[in-house]
């Protein structure tokens, strides 16, 4: 009885649009209806944490609106719509009381920002930066200040950094960390981008938290649990992102780190799929756009009536600090080796290898990041 039903998918952002080019590329007519809480704007993710360098408005990053969308991928679209449940039995999603039937079903709706609760009543100048909107609403609060801290050393934290520093920004990053991006790159390797940003100006306040945010003049006042403080026009919090996987729980789908998919990105009730930050393929939460890109080739075969199977090759991620360029490729979370480092100053070519000398992963910087091509050549694709 779904069959007449369109494929529903939830979400506009890389995943959304990039599925429904490749399912254009399949079948030019296939009904296709997309929900999205957002306003539709088409828009790279990524070039959010440039826009300060660029001097680009939300506007001017912005690709196409949903009335563009519509047009170029001759689908439906429905902005500023909250999906609030799925109903797998009867093959619907709901909105509110709203019931929408479904032929499949693809939910592509992304990661939730992690907000750490603090105490203090500057609350309202903590903003975190995750799409569009998001950035549009930034940069008005931003008129008229001149410094930022950001709550976290991790690739955003370090990307915005950077950014709002060409921008012309004060700027304060504080993080409970000792480097930069542990857990995505060795500590020398972290190391090498702290201290090329702390040239650039910026100042880093590491091993410790902000513990209370108050108002100061027209901006605010972070007091560290290391008992300094830090004066600040707005805040931006990257502590992280989660999968949203709350209505995919409800819903009774499996869900681990993020919703979990098989490798035709299937999840585990019929019919309904997941792609892009809020899934996990095959065991892996890869919050990148390589990964979404391969999902979507894949996805559309299958939603087009050939069955495939995603495959990840080896996915290496530019950290956007131009004022020491990066390039990362973590090795595989049970990899079994050690990592292997070479420093000179803020080059540093860090190799993760196994008891064979195999490369499994890498993090290079500075000079080295030129090497990101050949040696993703020596990596092991992750599907092998
Ligand atoms: P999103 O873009 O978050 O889209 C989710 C969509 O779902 C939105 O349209 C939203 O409105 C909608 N939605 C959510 N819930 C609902 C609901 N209940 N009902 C209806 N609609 C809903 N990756 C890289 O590989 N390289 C980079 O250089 C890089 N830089 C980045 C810089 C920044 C600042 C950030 C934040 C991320 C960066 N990333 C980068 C990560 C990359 O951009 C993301 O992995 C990717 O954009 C995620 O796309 P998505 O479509 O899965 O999710």
């Amino acid at each position: 009885m779904s069959q007449d039903a369109p494929i529903v998918i939830i979400g506009t952002g890389l995943s959304g649009y990039s599925l429904v080019r490749e399912i254009r590329k399949q079948d030019k007519e296939v009904p296709v209806l997309m929900i999205t809480a957002d306003d539709g704007h088409s828009y790279s993710k990524p070039m959010l944490s440039t826009g300060f360098t660029k001097g680009k408005s939300a506007d001017e990053l912005a690709q196409a609106d949903a009335a563009g969308m519509t047009e170029q991928l001759n689908v439906e679209l429905r902005t500023h719509t909250t999906v609030t449940g799925i109903d797998p039995e009867a093959h619907c999603v709901l909105i509110g009381d709203e019931r929408l039937r479904y032929s499949k079903l693809v939910l592509a709706w992304g990661a939730d920002v992690i907000r750490i609760p603090l105490e203090g009543d500057g609350q309202e100048f903590v903003y975190s930066i995750n799409d569009l909107m998001d950035y549009r609403a930034f940069r008005k609060a931003l008129e008229g200040q001149s410094r930022v801290a950001i709550m976290g050393a991790g690739l955003i934290g370090c990307e915005f950094a950077n950014d709002l520093r060409n921008g012309g920004y004060e700027v304060d990053v504080i993080a409970p960390s000792d480097t930069a991006m542990p857990g995505l790159v060795p500590p020398a390797a972290g190391d090498a981008v702290v201290e090329a940003l702390t040239e650039e100006g910026v100042r880093f306040h590491l091993d410790t938290v902000v513990d209370r945010i108050d108002h100061a003049g027209d901006g605010v006042k972070l007091t560290l649990a290391n008992g300094e403080t830090v004066e600040a026009g707005r805040v931006i919090s990257a502590v992280g992102l989660r999968p949203r996987v709350e209505l995919a729980r409800s819903a009774g789908l499996e869900v681990a780190r993020g919703i979990v998919v098989d490798r035709t990105l299937k999840t585990s009730a019929d019919d309904i799929y997941a792609l892009g930050d809020c899934a996990e393929v095959d065991g892996h939460v890869l919050l990148y756009v390589l990964p979404l890109m391969a999902c979507s080739r894949a996805l559309a075969k299958t939603l087009t009536g050939t069955p495939t199977d995603v495959a990840y090759g080896v996915m290496p991620v530019m950290v956007k600090t131009p004022c020491c360029p990066t390039a990362v490729c973590p090795p595989p979370p049970n990899a079994e080796g050690e990592w292997q480092i070479e420093r000179d100053g803020r080059n540093v070519r860090a190799l993760f290898k196994d008891a064979q000398g195999s490369v499994l992963g890498f993090a290079v910087t500075g000079d080295y990041a030129m090497e990101k091509q050949a040696l993703s050549k020596e990596v092991p694709p992750i599907h092998g």
